[in-house]
């Protein structure tokens, strides 16, 4: 914290699409404390546990302080300079689309409206995407295709209003924990019913009236039948449709044939379970379907949004309190970069780049040299075409492609193969990072300064608290660098206000109610005025609205920005996953988040407490599929896809359907041996969104031959390269490594000396001890440096190893005596001392062993073991787990084996 910066700032978290509202205040000690803004509209006050531990992720270290040139350190004027000619020299040779940007839904929206007016308007490409593209686009394409427009009709406040809340591929409890705080509260005061649609059993799951735990990609299927339902229960808003909707017979025509049999056949479900949903939907005039990844990430994605949409626009249940289609976005700014263009087929300020008239609006208002004439290269095809040589410059902002894009072997190749690559980030520590010719530093959350969206249209400011360090710039400021010294005008900003001035007016430029997206009256928003700005909602058109008028929806009175001003009902005939489980790879592979890490880990993998819920990269199996493969809980798993393998600590659980797994998407070449799952995901697409179906690949699935297992916690990282299976995460004052090998060492002692570098620099009096039981194969180290203090604990045995990860961290820096040394080697202490087990409430610090004494105590409700422990007190993501501990405990089984904390 900056002693000449405010004692206290309010700012938004950084993380998922919710938005929550945090309140920064500095410490005397130079460091900070963040908590929830009680004021802030989306989360009054709440944080979930990756918004808690905020301040813990701001260390300087592994941060990117100056820009580096084929990697060697530069300064700016030379960096920009390399960045801007050979940008032009590519564009003289092989014409604009020879170069691209690849932003993200991290950046602010100032940045990305720089970005986007940079590319479309002035290089004259609409080579610019977003990993947006991963997340929603077929929710705008849906969006698009119904309303004519990409607008989210509903507010947060709907979910609250509604009798029933329908969530669709939705694991809000983990991936929006505080808007699912927000349902779960209105639970406690009246009944309303939660249906969650999702394959697994997932957090959100353990709270609804009805899961439907229906075949991966069924979900068309689900909503033709539910629509035919709605017919034939004679629920169209007949007033409604004629007056706002078009296309009903068409799409109705489409769904008469999905009776419940049908449905139940297709989508895996009981015709039984099937009938309820549907008989709930059609009794519940207050419905909101949220729908998420699961969704989205499809082949099918755009017409599974648009055979929700057609459900609400036909019984008219959109725009009005309580009722709507939902679309909750994954990132931060994710509805900011949509506002301002940053898909390769948008304009800006929700404007068409197929539309002539958007276009020559666009251009006038920039009075730029050029306007993109047609859209751009969506995601997937952008990383090909870098493959094959078509793009030859490439800036990247913000975002790890090399992990999170499907077939990310291929996307390694083509960055390894493109003649120039450009990365903006915080930190040069990203397997993306490693294939760039010039890294530029990026400004991080604290230190970034500017407006984001989330998922209800709220803006909100993202204020710095700390002053940027070293030579870190902003993301906009770079490109408008850049665009200078290409020569373009127009890119002359004072400061983030300057462009969101500038934003504001385009959405008003020539609107008059023909576009829905228009906040003209901040278009002349003094700097102090945008200083101060308060979170509101937009429209917010010069006249007629004010920021702080209600919850602001669109459609209830139709509206629409299509031609004829009507909605539209798409005919959606359902298709199956583009790739299907076959003999050679039997298993669908299903990716997702976890609850306490964020996107590739460069932020939440660097907190000990974050870390603690999932320490490492794994695979939910189901039970019989894990015997089948002869895979043991907490043994390591292999999984085969097209294009690449993994390797996977397996989770088994039933919890999982059979015949699919799950893998989180977060785990990088950084941190993990081989866990980038989206090596083994294909780069199937959606035919209108080109959103890449992340939710459905398939694999083999093997037990890894693991000869021996490994853990090893070091106040150093070891060298673990060249061991088969490794997985790093941080504790406090150092490193845990989980290991698992093939063919044992020949000499444990030189392995264990190769591991921890005793002779290192950093410890020229270390010693060594070793304690082996070779005949059981048991194999233990303590490295002690040269104050006689534990620098590294190392267990090996055949089997998992079965040692108390918190203890064991807990051990590094002490300095035991003789017979202490032993106990260290004997790990005696872990079985003698309190130990928390692995940490289930990361906001309380509350672990497995303390909820399970908790409940021996004689607490026998979430809200007890609460009242007892602190765990679920917080925000609450963790109150289902603490559930499943309690039912398990009723049942007289160990539910602790189910985590990856097995070995914990
Ligand atoms: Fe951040 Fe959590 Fe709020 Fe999402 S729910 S914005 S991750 S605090």
């Amino acid at each position: 914290m900056d002693a000449s910066m405010p004692v206290q700032t309010r700012t938004t978290c950084p993380y998922c699409g919710v938005g929550c509202g945090v309140l920064v205040t500095a410490r005397p000690d130079g460091s900070c404390q963040v908590t929830g803004d009680a004021e802030h509209p989306a989360n009054f006050g709440r944080l979930c546990s990756k918004g808690t531990a905020l301040a813990e992720t701001l260390s300087l270290d592994d941060r990117l302080l100056t820009p580096r040139i084929d990697g060697k350190d530069a300064d700016w004027e030379t960096a920009l300079a390399r960045v801007a000619s050979t940008f032009s020299e590519t564009i003289a040779a092989h014409g604009p689309d020879a170069v691209a940007l690849y932003v993200s839904g991290q950046i602010l929206t100032e940045d990305y409206y720089v970005a986007n007016k940079f590319m479309k308007g002035f290089v004259g490409s609409a080579n610019i995407d977003t990993n947006s593209r991963l997340c929603m686009a077929s929710s705008v394409a849906g969006h698009r295709r119904a309303f004519g427009t990409d607008t989210v009709p509903g507010t947060y406040r709907d979910l609250e209003d509604a009798d029933l809340v329908v969530l669709v591929g939705a694991n809000l409890a983990w991936c929006h924990p505080v808007l699912f705080q927000r349902l779960l509260a209105v639970r406690k005061r009246r009944r309303q019913k939660l249906v969650v649609i999702d394959p697994r059993r997932t957090s959100s799951a353990e709270y609804a009236d009805l899961h439907l735990a229906l075949k991966p990609g069924s979900d068309v299927a689900l909503f033709l039948g539910l629509l035919a339902h709605l017919e034939g229960a004679n629920l169209c808003d007949k007033p409604y449709v004629s007056a706002h909707v078009t296309g009903a017979e068409a799409a109705l025509g489409e769904a008469r044939g999905w009776t419940v049999e049908r449905v139940a056949a297709e989508t895996g479900l009981k015709p039984a379970d099937v009938a309820a949903f549907y008989y709930l939907v059609a009794a519940t005039g207050k419905t909101v379907t949220v729908y998420s990844q699961g969704v989205n990430q499809s082949s099918a994605g755009t017409d599974k949004v648009n055979a929700i949409v057609n459900t609400h626009l036909f019984t008219g249940r959109i725009g009005r309190p309580g009722m709507g289609p939902f679309s909750v976005t994954g990132q931060p700014n994710a509805m900011g970069g949509r506002e301002v263009g940053g898909l390769a087929n948008m304009l800006a300020a929700h404007m068409d780049i197929e539309n002539a008239g958007h276009r020559d609006l666009v251009q006038r208002f920039w009075q730029s040299p050029a306007i993109a004439e047609r859209p751009g290269l969506k995601a997937v095809d952008l990383f090909r075409a870098v493959a094959d040589g078509r793009v030859k410059a490439l800036w990247i902002m913000a975002t790890n492609p090399v992990d999170s894009l499907p077939e990310a072997d291929l996307v390694r190749a083509a960055l390894e193969a493109c003649p120039f690559v450009v990365v903006s980030d915080v930190t040069a520590a990203t397997d993306t990072a490693a294939f760039a010719d010039v890294l530029l530093p990026a400004a991080a959350w604290g230190e970034k300064d500017g407006t984001v969206t989330n998922s209800e249209r709220m803006v909100s400011r993202q204020r710095g608290f700390r002053r940027l360090p070293g030579a870190v710039r902003y993301d906009w400021e770079a490109i408008a660098e850049v665009a200078r010294r290409m020569g373009f005008a127009g890119f002359n900003y004072a400061g983030p206000d300057a462009i969101y001035r500038e934003y504001a007016a385009l959405t008003a430029f020539e609107n008059e109610g023909r576009r829905d997206l228009d906040i003209g009256a901040h278009a002349r928003l003094a700097k102090a005025g945008y200083d101060a700005m308060e979170p509101y909602q937009w429209p917010l058109p010069a006249a007629g609205a004010t920021a702080e008028d209600g919850d602001k929806r669109f459609f209830a009175e139709g509206g629409f920005y299509t031609p004829d001003r009507r909605g539209r009902m798409l005919p959606i005939s359902y298709r199956k996953p583009a790739s299907l489980p076959d003999a050679e790879r039997p298993f669908v592979v299903n990716t997702g988040r976890v609850r306490d890490q964020w996107h590739t880990m460069t932020r939440t993998g660097t907190s000990p407490r974050l870390t603690a819920h999932y320490g490492e990269p794994f695979v939910e199996i189901h039970p019989d599929d894990a015997r089948a493969a002869g895979i043991a809980p907490a043994t390591v798993a292999r999984l085969d896809g097209a294009h690449g393998a993994v390797l996977l600590r397996a989770l088994v659980t039933e919890r999982q359907q059979p015949g699919s797994l799950f893998v989180p998407m977060h785990w990088t070449d950084q941190v993990a041996s081989n866990a980038r799952i989206g090596a083994i995901i294909p780069g199937n697409t959606d035919p209108v969104s080109g959103q890449p179906e992340s939710k459905h690949g398939t694999a083999a699935l093997s037990a890894f031959p693991a000869a021996w297992y490994g853990f090893v916690v070091a106040v150093a990282r070891p060298a673990v390269a060249g061991i088969a299976y490794w997985a790093a995460a941080p504790v406090a004052g150092g490193i845990k490594v989980e290991l698992a090998g093939q063919a044992p060492p020949s000499d444990w002692l030189a392995f264990a000396s190769e591991l921890l570098d005793p002779a290192g620099a950093g410890a020229p009096d270390a010693t060594l001890l070793r304690y082996s039981d070779a005949a059981r194969g048991r194999e233990r180290f303590a490295l002690f440096d040269g104050s006689g203090a534990l620098a590294a604990l190392v267990f090996v045995a055949p089997e998992p190893v079965a040692l108390s990860r918190g203890w064991a961290a807990k051990q590094l820096g002490t300095v035991p005596d003789v017979r202490g040394r032993a106990s260290l080697l004997a790990g005696v202490g872990a079985s003698t001392q309190d130990d928390p087990g692995a940490i289930l409430c990361s906001c309380m610090n509350v672990g497995v062993n303390q909820i399970a004494a908790a409940i021996a105590g004689g607490a026998r409700t979430v809200e007890a073991i609460g009242a007892t422990t602190g765990a679920g007190t917080n925000c609450g993501s963790c109150r289902a787990e603490i559930g499943r501990l309690l039912a398990a405990s009723e049942e007289d089984r160990p539910a602790a084996a189910e985590a990856p904390a097995l070995v914990a």
